[in-house]
């Protein structure tokens, strides 16, 4: 019998019970298994009663289907469960804490679903007359101002549907802006070592060469190797702010000031914006573009829970460069600047087919009204001081990355502690789901061996916080003391075990066929 920390049961189960049982099923407790909704063998179900149709095939011209459409047929309950079956297989933020360093899983407060769903915004159709939509091209202007305020910056393209979608947009005008100055000689793209691993793909993907900048011992910008890489032949540098490590750029005016003096601009990555806003305004540190993943610092929901959204703000210098569409006042009320012309006559092009996420756009700007400017920085501060709780809990058993001083919103750790157990930080991380935890961001930033990025977000109160920390520093006593199986064993409770991510990334399957009879599926593995 298990016992909670309230000493109520909770489970029958100890260790040496579940160890080698299999229910008959493969349901677990009373989650069922759940088959691919294409494997049920229904196909000729539907969720409604139709009558027959009574004109004859004949009216077909002959193109009567020869073959039964092979979709699955279920009702309207089935569908329900199949889907929430499948979705009690994941962990979700609304389950319970979510870890993930660098990608902000905050509370998506149920306000904001509310509001985008009331029926102005969530039916508009994104081709309707611009004078039957006053009050969502009002809204893109208020978020619009919102975002520049907060950034001190002069312009915001609000389009892009991702934070690397933000940075393809900002190269993009920054390549521009060099191509009208002339300055084609500019193909090179400087990004730290440290950097996430979108910043030098999308400098690729834009046709720059990317130049890695060094970082120092205590985790930054090694500003001797950036001055020696600048040149005029740099187009852009691309930096984080906080970085990746969790930490402040302690020298970004210098970083600024060496990028501008060499005719480049400088690119910030703005996914950690939540660690600063409404304490520090990237328009007074030189930025010249920045994305803000508003599925992390405006609480949108995202990890499956709904499309990013990713702004580009944009210094003075850039915004003449911007895509359409843009929202402008004109005599009759507001109406969207679709087209490039008089009024757009540098715009780079467009990013999407139309606005991009409105429904975000309605999330992230009732978010911003419900805090105010003094909640968003109060936000930010206890993002901060949370992250800093769990680098003071655990630093004593595991080893902080970069151990002096606080950091920004993530506790950065190595796998140093580990040395000698036999046990990596992929067997640590595993360990977690047994414990009912979502593990850390793993093994990135890559300049830390085994790193173990974790950021609780503000969301968190301190009991939660408590619970995640007892639960850390239980596991770390067990790995320091030699119970190696528990980690390289699991997860063992979880529906599944340890997947191939990476061949799942590389080769997915995304179309089902149905099995012949009598042969055999094609092993996952078959390269
Ligand atoms: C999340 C993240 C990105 C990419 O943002 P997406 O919205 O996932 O495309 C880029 N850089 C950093 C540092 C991030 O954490």
């Amino acid at each position: 019998m298990s016992l909670n920390s309230v000493g109520r049961p909770t489970r029958p189960a100890t260790d040496a019970s579940v160890a080698g049982f299999a229910s008959l099923t493969g349901g677990r407790g009373l989650l069922q298994d759940e088959a691919l909704i294409f494997e049920r063998e229904s196909r000729n179900g539907t969720g409604v009663d139709l009558p027959a149709p009574d004109a004859g095939a004949e009216d077909l011209a002959g193109l009567v289907r020869a073959a039964p459409l092979s979709l699955p047929g279920l009702s309207e309950p089935e569908t329900v469960r199949h889907y929430v079956r499948l979705s009690q297989k994941n962990h979700a933020i609304d389950l319970a804490l979510y870890p993930l360093g660098s990608c902000t899983m905050k509370h998506n407060p149920r306000l904001n679903e509310k509001l985008a769903r009331l029926p102005g915004f969530a039916d508009l159709h994104p081709l309707a007359p611009v004078s039957a939509v006053q009050g969502a091209l009002g809204l893109m202007d208020r978020l619009s101002h919102w975002l520049k305020t907060l950034t001190g910056m002069p312009a915001v393209a609000l389009s892009p549907k991702a934070g690397a979608h933000g940075e393809l947009c900002g190269l993009l005008a920054i390549r521009a802006a060099h191509a009208a100055a002339g300055q084609v000689q500019r193909r090179l793209v400087l990004t730290p070592t440290s950097a996430h691993g979108t910043n030098p793909a999308t400098a690729a993907f834009v046709g720059y060469e990317v130049v890695e900048i060094g970082q120092t011992a205590d985790g930054r910008v090694d500003l001797a190797d950036l001055a020696a890489k600048l040149s005029d032949e740099v187009a852009a540098i691309m930096v984080t702010n906080p970085n990746t490590c969790g930490l402040f750029e302690r020298d970004i005016l210098e970083i600024s000031r060496l990028t501008h003096a060499a005719g480049a601009y400088f690119y910030c990555d703005g996914a950690n914006f939540n660690a600063i806003v409404g304490r520090v305004r990237p328009g007074d540190l030189g930025v010249d573009a920045m994305h803000i993943n508003l599925h992390k610092t405006f609480s949108t929901p995202h990890g499956g829970g709904g499309p990013g959204s990713g702004p580009v703000v944009l210094s003075a210098a850039l915004a003449p460069f911007a895509p359409t569409p843009w929202v402008v006042h004109g005599p009759e009320g507001f109406r969207l600047l679709e087209e490039a012309g008089d009024e757009a006559v540098q715009a780079f092009g467009r990013m999407t087919a139309f606005h991009g996420q409105m429904g975000m756009y309605v999330r992230a700007y009732a978010y911003m009204l419900s805090h105010g400017a003094d909640g968003l920085r109060q936000a930010a501060e206890d993002a901060v001081l949370n992250a800093n709780y769990i680098k003071a809990r655990l630093s004593g058993v595991m080893s902080a990355a970069f151990p002096d001083g606080p950091c920004m919103h993530e506790a950065l750790f190595d796998d140093r502690w580990l040395e000698g157990t036999g046990i990596t930080t992929l067997d640590f991380a595993k360990a977690m789901i047994d414990e009912g935890f979502h593990p850390m961001t793993m093994y990135f930033p890559l300049v830390v061996h085994g790193a173990m990025l974790i950021e609780p977000t503000e969301s968190e109160s301190r009991a939660e916080l408590d619970r995640f920390c007892d639960a850390l520093l239980a596991l770390a006593g067990a790995a320091l003391s030699g119970d190696v199986e528990r980690f390289t064993a699991a997860p063992r409770l979880a529906p599944l075990r340890r997947l191939d991510e990476t061949l799942a990334a590389r080769k997915p399957r995304l179309t089902w066929r149905a099995p012949e009879p009598g042969v055999a599926p094609a092993p996952l593995a078959a390269e």
